[in-house]
């Protein structure tokens, strides 16, 4: 239940209870006024009944049923909201029911389904303009039975509300529609907003992190190097790849990069260490913390479980690829193209070293 809906209904249960203290109160007014008169119409018992007791009996057990239900944990949201509409409706009924002496009343049910298209749900508009219906022509049968001689004027009176009660149904459906449309258009969104920055994040070939998300990160990381929280960077490169793809073709070269990119993203632990592509078959990766001995055991771990996948598309023999990297570690806070710059040269020297091998600089 949003935020919005908890406060309409705990409004609702406050209108109710507004309602009916002011219904009462202003009904042993006009009783009291009437005695002090000597204006009363019939017998003071039917004042106490149809005006008091009757009505505020009604809508004090609808305040208490709708309150029950909006405390109790148990209930699901919809059986929640479905009984604080019906208390408002009811309060509003009994109102225009036992005071139809007053026409302008009538339109009350018209403003409780507005009031209850609040709650998201057609079914409950529809049964409440039923209701609103039903009120109008309840309060219309008893006024004319008590002055027949205004009928023609309550007709009149009866049908402005039906047109009101029309007019209140078409706005509360309006409503709900525009509010269900910007519900939609909220979460489609979002979902765009989060595929798109997974796009932005991501490389979609390798399915490592992308070149940006890695400058962006990567500094954040290294704002925070110290003595006690040292950042180790990397960097592999494949070997001879520019081969591989003039001899199998540029998508078996895409298979092998994608194959690297599943490798590193399954043997990473992705708590301490980010790990992208960061140019065509070169990959950065990122340490927090932990030791440089810890992470270049890693690397080479890495690079040997590379160099042992075989690739159908190569043949049988001869059929696999290696990666050279450089290494290096920072205690300090440092840019990361100055650090990069360092583990490059690391590389460089694998790459002269005859490749397939961890360099540490
Ligand atoms: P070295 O061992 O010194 O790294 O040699 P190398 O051949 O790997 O290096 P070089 O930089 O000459 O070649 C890199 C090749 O990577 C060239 C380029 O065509 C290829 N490449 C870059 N991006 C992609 C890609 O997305 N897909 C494929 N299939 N190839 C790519
Ligand atoms: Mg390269
Ligand atoms: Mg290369």
């Amino acid at each position: 239940m949003s935020e919005f809906e908890a406060r309409i209904r705990s409004l609702i249960l406050r209108i109710i209870l507004v309602t009916i203290i002011f219904d009462v109160i202003s009904n042993i007014g006009l009783t009291i006024y009437y005695i002090v008169t000597d204006d009363l119409g019939s017998e003071i018992s039917v004042y106490l009944s149809e005006r008091i007791i009757m009505p505020t009996a009604i809508n004090v057990l609808a305040l208490i049923a709708a309150k029950r239900f909006n405390d109790s944990k148990k209930e699901t949201a919809k059986s929640k909201y479905w009984a604080c509409a019906m208390a408002f409706a009811t309060v509003v009924g009994s109102l225009a029911v036992f005071q139809c002496y007053f026409p302008c009343l009538w339109t009350g049910p018209a403003i409780a389904m507005i009031f209850c298209s609040i709650f998201h749900d057609f079914k409950l508009i529809r049964v409440m303009f039923i209701y609103s219906m039903g009120i109008i022509a309840l309060a219309y049968v008893f006024v004319v039975g008590d002055y027949p001689e205004n009928m023609s004027f309550y007709m009149q009176c009866a049908i402005v509300s039906a047109i009101i009660t029309v007019i209140a149904f078409l706005l509360a459906n309006a409503m709900e529609e525009y509010a269900r449309n910007v519900a939609k258009l909220n979460r489609e969104n979002l979902e765009k907003e989060i595929e798109l920055k997974r796009r932005l994040d991501f490389d979609p070939l390798t399915e490592v992190h992308s070149r940006g998300y890695m400058d962006l990160r990567g500094e954040e990381m290294l704002k925070n190097a110290d003595r006690f929280n040292p950042v180790t960077v990397a960097i592999i490169d494949i070997d001879d790849f520019k081969q591989i793809n003039d001899k199998y073709g540029h998508e078996n070269g895409d298979k092998v990069l994608r194959t690297l990119g599943l490798l590193l993203n399954s043997l990473i632990d992705e708590r301490h260490t980010i790990v992208g592509r960061y140019g065509g078959e070169e990959f950065l990766f990122i340490f927090e913390g932990g030791n440089i001995n810890e992470h270049e055991a890693l690397l080479d771990a890495l690079r040997e479980s590379f160099s042992l996948i075989n690739y159908a598309f190569m043949g049988p023999t001869n059929n696999s690829c290696s990666f050279s990297g450089g290494i290096t570690v920072t205690y300090e806070r440092q840019h990361l193209d100055e650090v990069f710059k360092v583990a490059d040269e690391a590389l460089y020297i694998a790459k002269g070293k005859g490749k397939n091998n961890i360099v540490r600089k």
